[in-house]
This record gives C-alpha cells, structure tokens and sequence, in this order.
C-alpha cells in the first residue's frame, strides 16, 4: 500500500501524554484542561438526551445552535452571518479544518502555512493534492511574529489558500489588527481564500481583544473562520465546533462535510446551544486563564527557563538554553522522565524540525496542579 501520509506518525500530543502517564509526570503538555466543566453544560446535554433529542440532526446542525453561534459572532464581532446558509456545526475544529480544505483545494494548488503550524493543517492540504508552501514566523525577544512580507512573497498565480491562526498554538501571539490590514493588502485583488482558525478566541489576556477576521469585512468575504466548543467550555472531549463563511463557501462547504462526517451528535448540539444563552462563561474566560497564565509565569520567573510573551490561548512557550542544550524532543522527554513535568517541543510544529530551543506548556490546569509542576520546575 502507498500510503497518502508518509511523513505522518503518530501525533506528538499522543506521543508526550503517553510519556507522562507511564512516569506518573505532571502532564503540561497536550492541551486540555484537567478540571471539569460547568455542571450546567453537563445537565443541558443529559436533559436533552431525556428529552429524546437523540436522533439524527440536521445534516449543517441543529438550527438553535446555529443560531446561538450568529448571535454570538455578531454580539461579539459585529459580523452578522445567515444562521441557515453560513454557519455549519462540525466535529471539532479539526474535522472544519480538513472540510474547509477538501471542498476547495485542488490538486497542485498551494496552500499558505505559517510555522509553527498546528499539526492537522498539513495533512488536510495533503490529503487534498495540495502543495504546502511554508512561511516561518520570526522569532525575536518579543516572541513571535508573523512576516506579513513573507508572506506576501510566497503567493503565486498557484495559491488558494493562506491559513491563519490567532490566538496561536503553540506560540500564544495574537494577532492585531495591523496585521489583519497587512493580510487583506496581500490578498486583495487575488482569488486567494483564508483557513483562519480562531478556537482560541475567548482567550486572550492584558485587556486585547480577539481580532476574529470576522471584525474585518474584505477578511470575511473570503474566509472560513473555525471554532470549537472544546476549548471555550472546557469539554476538549466532546469534539464539536463550527465552521462559518460566506454562502458560496459554505454551500461547498457542506458538499464535502455531508459525506465526511454528515452531521454531529445531537443532545450536545441542543445542550450548548441552551448553555450558550449565558455570554458569562465566555466573557469571563480571559480572566480566569490570564490569572493561572500569571501564576505560572511568576512561579517559572525563578528558573532558569526565559519566558516568551503569551498573549492568548491557554500555552507559554520557554526557552531552555540556559538549562540545557539537548534538542527540543529530547529536552521534552528528559523534563518528563527526569523532572516530572511534560511539555511539547515546538519542533514538532516545523515540517522539518527546527531547533530553537523552545518548549510548551500547557497552563489549563488546576492551580494545584500548576503549583506541582512549579514545584518540579523550580529545580532547574
Ligand atoms: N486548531 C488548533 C490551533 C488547536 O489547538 C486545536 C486543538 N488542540 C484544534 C484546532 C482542534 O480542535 P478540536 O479539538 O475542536 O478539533
Ligand atoms: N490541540 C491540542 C494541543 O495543541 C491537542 C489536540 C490533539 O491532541 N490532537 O495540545
């Protein structure tokens, strides 16, 4: 068999939250919370299970959840998208991000990738016959940042797509609005399409704001903008998220998610959408994250680790040179086996691995079990 994926292996957030449960290490490393989610969110599912809401949805989601989603965008971002024709309900993030790719990459086109990357973005391009053409952010002090004119001289009459990321796994930047000017001059008068993944939108901390393509109308015209529920409600578990887009879009869109996964699980659409009528939990999150993103930067302040800036999603990115001059898998393994406390290598984030020192942490964590890394940590 010739496989598809030949450079795929297993994924490195499997492989590290293996490494930790068999050294009993404190995992930081893939990101998910270890603390439960609302109990409320708990009882709409299981009220809409007893309710007998548990045969097939919709095939684009339940309309009450689609619903809920416009209404939020457009409270949030001022944008307002067709609840019927431009909002799809997806299983997770990751399945809006290959549907997002297959129904409008062809074979031999390119597709935009900023790296460090999230690991599912090359494989759906693959997967399509498309070409990754790879743009690396700059690394600097400040962090990290995105080279608008890199990107900008990567295009070619082949480029269908650019994908974006913000707030940005593994790096914690958040993109602002300059940046989003910079992009819509580099694809205006282009064909060019955009994957802006934002399932890190309600975190972003020091009082910013979440600059959604959505807030940005030449953005929107030609964006899939994908979220998920999993990270905002503290469920990673549950795999549901949405995708939104203009109509043409969405109508190919949903070509391709009809036979892909055809539609998602139906209580959890019917408790979220319930749940979602509450903008507190959402609202709040910044604050909670931003206070246990402190706590752990504060606690890692007498280490020898150098903290980059993280200015949104639930990561801080450290670098370890003063620790340590082991690459950044093997670093990752020996903080796990060694100290206790696991982490990701930012390497695994490159198609081709690129050393620079740096390592994530993951902080959607009990304060007791960030205060137990630290304690683990502040050996070094
Ligand atoms: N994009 C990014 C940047 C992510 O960090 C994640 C989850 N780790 C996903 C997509 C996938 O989200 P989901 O679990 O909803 O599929
Ligand atoms: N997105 C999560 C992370 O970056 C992991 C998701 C997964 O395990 N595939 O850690």
């Amino acid at each position: 068999l010739t496989s598809r994926l030949p450079d795929v292996g297993t994924t490195i957030f499997t492989v590290m939250s293996a490494l930790a449960t068999e050294k009993g290490a404190v995992n930081l490393g893939q990101g998910f919370p270890d603390f439960h989610c609302d109990p409320a969110l708990v009882d709409a599912v299981a009220d809409a299970m007893r309710q007998g809401l548990n045969q097939y949805p919709p095939m684009t989601g339940v309309p009450v959840l689609r619903e809920a989603v416009a209404a939020k965008v457009e409270a949030i971002y001022g944008h307002r998208y067709d609840a019927n024709t431009e909002i799809t309900i997806t299983a997770g993030a990751t399945q809006g991000i290959l549907t997002s790719v297959l129904c409008c990459v062809h074979p031999g086109d390119e597709v935009i990738v900023i790296e460090p990357a999230y690991d599912s973005y090359v494989p759906a391009i693959q997967l399509a016959g498309g070409v990754p053409v790879y743009v690396q952010m700059e690394v600097s002090a400040a962090g990290y940042a995105v080279p608008w004119d890199a990107v900008a001289a990567a295009i070619t009459p082949r480029t269908r797509m650019i994908m974006i990321n913000s707030p940005h796994n593994p790096t914690g930047t958040v993109l602002r609005r300059a940046d989003l000017d910079k992009l819509a001059a580099i694809v205006d008068g282009t064909d060019i399409l955009l994957l802006s993944d934002e399932v890190y939108e309600h975190m972003v901390y020091d009082g910013q704001r979440h600059e959604s393509v959505c807030r940005h109308p030449a953005l929107a015209a030609r964006a899939f903008v994908v979220s998920s529920f999993g990270k905002t409600y503290h469920v990673t578990g549950w795999k549901i998220g949405y995708v939104a887009a203009p109509a043409a879009l969405m109508a190919e869109f949903r070509k391709v998610h009809q036979f892909n996964v055809f539609t998602v699980n139906t209580p959890v659409q019917y408790g979220i959408a319930q749940f979602m009528s509450n903008p507190a939990p959402y609202i709040e999150l910044p604050a909670f994250y931003q206070k246990k993103r402190d706590l752990f930067r504060n606690g890692l302040s007498n280490t020898r680790f150098r903290l980059l800036p993280s200015d949104g999603t639930y990561f801080q990115c450290v670098e370890y040179s003063a620790i340590s001059d082991l690459p950044e898998a093997e670093f990752a393994k020996w903080l796990t086996t060694e100290i206790g406390v696991a982490a990701i290598p930012v390497s695994a984030f490159y198609h081709e691995a690129r050393e620079s020192g740096i390592v994530r942490f993951c902080f959607a964590k009990r304060d007791e079990t960030l205060e137990l890394a630290l304690q683990r940590l502040g050996r070094l």
